[in-house]
């Protein structure tokens, strides 16, 4: 019909693959305000912030943070290096890692006995005045 053409094919195994997730981080203070990263972004996932950086400039800020597809262009597109996104998956492995690494260290370092406190509290005392 012609009214309600569609405009993207749906490829017949989608149902089997799973997008990409990424995560964004954002250089608030080398950002200055181009909006490139916002006005390219595919997926719509950022938005001017209204802080303000101490340039006076409004770095981006993410608001769907769901729908980044790790595609990279706002990373490849900023001229001040400001905005760079990782795989969703690898950035909460290393999480994962650095918790449990965490949860390691009080087992290495156990109780300590403290030594001869009391008898260096004696002799002080007998070498004092009278
Ligand atoms: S990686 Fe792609 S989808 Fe994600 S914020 Fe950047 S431009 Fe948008
Ligand atoms: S492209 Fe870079 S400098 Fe421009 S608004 Fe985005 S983060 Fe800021």
């Amino acid at each position: 019909m012609p009214g309600q053409m569609k405009l993207w094919r749906k490829p017949l195994d989608a149902d089997e693959w799973e997008a990409p997730k990424g995560k964004i981080f954002i250089i608030d203070e080398r950002c200055k305000g181009c909006k490139f990263c916002i006005e390219f972004c595919p997926r719509k996932v950022l938005e001017e912030s209204k802080k303000f950086n101490s340039k006076g400039y409004h770095p981006p800020e993410v608001v769907n943070p769901d729908d980044c597809v790790d595609c990279q262009l706002c990373e490849l597109i900023c001229p001040e290096f400001a905005i760079f996104v990782m795989d969703a998956k690898e950035v909460e492995r290393k999480k994962r890692v650095k918790k449990e690494k965490k949860k390691g260290k009080p087992e290495k370092t156990g109780k300590t006995k403290k030594k001869g406190k009391k008898g260096a509290t004696k002799k002080g005392k007998k070498g004092g005045k009278k």
